[in-house]
């Protein structure tokens, strides 16, 4: 039996993000990294990993960067 796995892609809004990387934290598949380039309010932003090393999960949809995002700043996409 194979186990079908939901695919998801998030965006982050970097000016409106804070850089707290809570969502780096929360992600259970760790697809968030920092973004060392600073916002124009001097944060370092979180950004999505696009690419998925072997073995890695990537992003499921799951929304929880996005609900623990104090700055409401992402966005999750399922893809179909
Ligand atoms: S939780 Fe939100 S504000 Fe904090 S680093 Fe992630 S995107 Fe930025
Ligand atoms: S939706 Fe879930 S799997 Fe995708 S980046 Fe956010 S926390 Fe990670």
């Amino acid at each position: 039996m194979t186990k079908k796995t939901k695919k998801g892609k998030i965006t982050i809004n970097r000016e409106r993000c804070k850089g707290c990387h809570i969502c780096i934290d929360t992600c259970p598949n760790d697809m968030i990294k920092v973004d060392e380039k600073p916002n124009k309010k001097g944060y370092s932003p979180a950004q999505f990993k696009e690419t998925v090393s072997e073995g890695e999960k990537g992003c499921v949809a799951c929304k929880q960067c996005a609900t623990v995002c104090p700055e409401v700043a992402i966005e999750v996409y399922r893809a179909k």
